[in-house]
């Protein structure tokens, strides 16, 4: 390490070191006697300006600041599935081993396990041209996760020997890559500047869901996998409940979950939770695919800058290997206020609410990493980003929201009025979007459910003329309204009890197949239909909602009636077949 400046002025996490070696933009550096990690992130004249990943106390003037020749970067390699990281990729349970519980600053550890040794099975040949990105080899990284081991894409030449089979750390040689004269050591693990997208072959529109199990989500306003989602919402709104049920179900193979700057504890219920939780899709335990980055808001602020970073960086990293990746970060509006803190310290000129006018670009090189795409080495994967916003009281027209809507393509308006209420998730079905429903109805309809759509379009149509009707019954009362806008209150209500309202905490209800999605919402859609029918016949519609005894039945099937019993929804349809029955035979001619 080379000795590059001295510092001469510090502010929060911002110092600026007057400059003596060679520096570089983006280039990570050590600051002062505890050597704190930092980056280089502007340079005017002789001065550079660090941000520091660190509390700053105790750094003074004239410290010595140390370059690393290199921006910061991800190590990248097999050990990353199941590990907790900061900000910056420090394993926390190593800083703990070190520190205590209260990591003491200039701790480090490297992200991978150095003694740690993978089982490598080659799968190139010998004597071959290759290019980066392309496949070396395979190491069962969990149970899970077949770890691809990849050439790191600037390298390419020929292969001029590749280990046998055997157990290897990430620092052993495991190839050799010739150009020339020129013989390059290759092993399993690469570095990768986490502000850099890593590149690809080829980027297509995305086309399957991701499946969440969250009724309201996959039903009405469905995320692709490659997909961008927005979760906004004020304290209290279910923000992060939301973001563990995803992280807990989404049909992604790989999660990482970025906690940002929200509250410690948050952390720690994932942290005890995870571990014990059971994949259904697997049966094995859910860290076996989970990747967590904790920053929470007691951690330093320039790290949280950072951590959205480095958390896309390893998701591309799966991504390429052909993974299906879910990115969930709570909370992104944290993340812009480290970033706005940071420009303060800076001195910049402030834009919207004293967020630096490069918020938005920011954002947008964020959820532009997300996608579905094929690989230097050919094999198609994606990385689907959902972020949390948590806009001040719940004001959407904030920045950060603002700003967010512009680069994703689903909304989940998360409603104060709801949470209130206690109708959980407080999506509100008014105000949010998916921009994927087409390509994701012709998806159901190519996987055995034709009518996804259109259930979709009837739930929708109910619930708009619910909210229009509402402004009615307020001004004059329900009692006004003809039989048939009767109707439509309360199959609207229906299909909020049965199947909009979902208790994350319940062990039934917590997670939905498409499959008993479908059933719910055809008998809701059936009692419409046949609703309609007989008030049109003649009957009023006091008669259907209190002589019709499954109405309970299916408000409460979402806790009791398993995901795999179908026979259930027959049952229940039959019933109410017989019921409506009794009631039609009294009006016909
Ligand atoms: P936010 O992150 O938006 O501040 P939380 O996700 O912490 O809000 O949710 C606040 C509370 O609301 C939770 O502690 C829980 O009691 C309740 N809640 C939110 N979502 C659900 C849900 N899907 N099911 C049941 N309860 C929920
Ligand atoms: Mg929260």
């Amino acid at each position: 390490m080379e000795a590059i400046g001295n510092v001469s002025w510090v502010s929060g996490p911002v110092v600026r070191m007057s400059i003596t070696g060679a520096v570089q933009m983006e280039e990570q550096v050590q600051v002062g006697k505890d050597l704190l990690i930092g980056e280089i992130i502007g340079v005017r004249g002789t001065t550079a300006i660090i941000q520091v990943y660190e509390e700053t106390g105790g750094v003074t003037p004239g410290d010595e600041v140390y370059g690393s020749g290199a921006p910061l970067s991800a190590e990248l390699g097999p050990g990353l599935i199941g590990q907790i990281f900061d900000g910056i990729l420090r394993p926390l349970e190593e800083l703990a081993k070190q520190s205590g519980d209260f990591i003491a600053r200039g701790v480090t550890a490297p992200s991978l396990n150095r003694e740690k040794k993978w089982h490598f099975a080659p799968a190139a040949q010998t004597g071959t041209d290759m290019t980066g990105g392309e496949l070396l080899g395979h190491v069962p990284e969990t149970p899970l996760i077949k770890h691809s081991v990849m050439l790191a894409p600037h390298i390419h030449g020929k292969l001029t020997w590749i280990a046998p089979e055997g157990d290897y750390t990430v620092t052993d040689v495991i190839a050799h890559i010739t150009q020339g004269k020129v013989e390059q050591p290759v092993t399993m693990m690469q570095r990768w500047p986490v502000r850099v997208k890593r590149p690809i072959a080829e980027r297509f529109q995305p086309d399957e869901p991701l499946i969440t199990g969250q009724r309201v989500i996959d039903a009405l306003f469905p995320v692709a996998k490659g997909g961008t989602a927005a979760l906004p919402g004020g304290f209290g709104a279910g923000k992060t409940v939301l973001q563990h049920a995803l992280a807990k179900w989404a049909d992604a193979d790989i999660v990482i979950y970025i906690g940002c700057g929200e509250r410690g504890n948050e952390m720690t219920d994932v942290l005890t939770e995870f571990p014990k939780l059971i994949d259904p899709a697997t049966g094995h335990s859910l860290m076996e695919r989970t990747i967590l980055i904790a920053n929470t808001s007691n951690m330093p602020v320039a790290a949280r800058e950072a951590s959205i970073y480095t958390g896309i960086t390893l998701a591309e990293y799966y991504r390429d290997m052909g993974y299906h990746v879910a990115l969930m970060a709570d909370s992104t509006s944290r993340w812009a206020e480290a970033l706005r803190e940071v420009s303060g310290r800076l001195e910049e000129m402030p834009a919207e609410e004293g967020f630096p006018a490069y918020l938005p670009s920011r954002l947008a090189g964020f959820y532009e990493r997300a996608g579905l795409t094929e690989s230097l080495c050919g094999r198609r994967g994606s990385i689907t980003v959902v972020g949390a916003v948590s806009p001040p009281s719940g004001d959407f027209s904030e920045p950060v929201t603002q700003h967010t809507r512009r680069f994703i393509r689903t909304f989940w308006a998360l409603d104060k009025t709801l949470a209130a209420a206690r109708h959980f998730p407080s999506i509100n079905w008014l105000n949010s979007y998916s921009g994927y429903s087409d390509v994701i109805a012709a998806w159901h309809a190519q996987h055995g459910d034709p009518r996804w759509q259109e259930l979709q379009q009837l739930m929708m149509d109910i619930l708009q003329e619910e909210s229009q009707l509402q402004e009615i019954v307020k001004l004059v009362g329900a009692d006004t309204l003809p039989d048939s806008q009767r109707l439509v209150l309360f199959i609207a209500r229906l299909i909020k009890e049965a199947f909009l309202q979902q208790n994350a905490m319940d062990e039934i209800d917590g997670y939905t197949t498409p499959e008993k999605q479908r059933a719910i919402l055809e008998l809701v859609a059936h009692a419409y239909k046949r609703g309609g029918h007989i008030i049109e016949m003649g009957a009023p519609s006091y008669r259907l909602e209190n002589q019709v005894s499954v109405w309970p039945q299916i408000i409460r099937a979402k806790s009791t009636v398993k995901n795999e019993d179908q026979d259930t929804f027959k049952t229940i349809r039959a019933a109410m077949d017989e019921q409506l029955d009794a009631i039609e035979k009294d009006y016909r001619e």
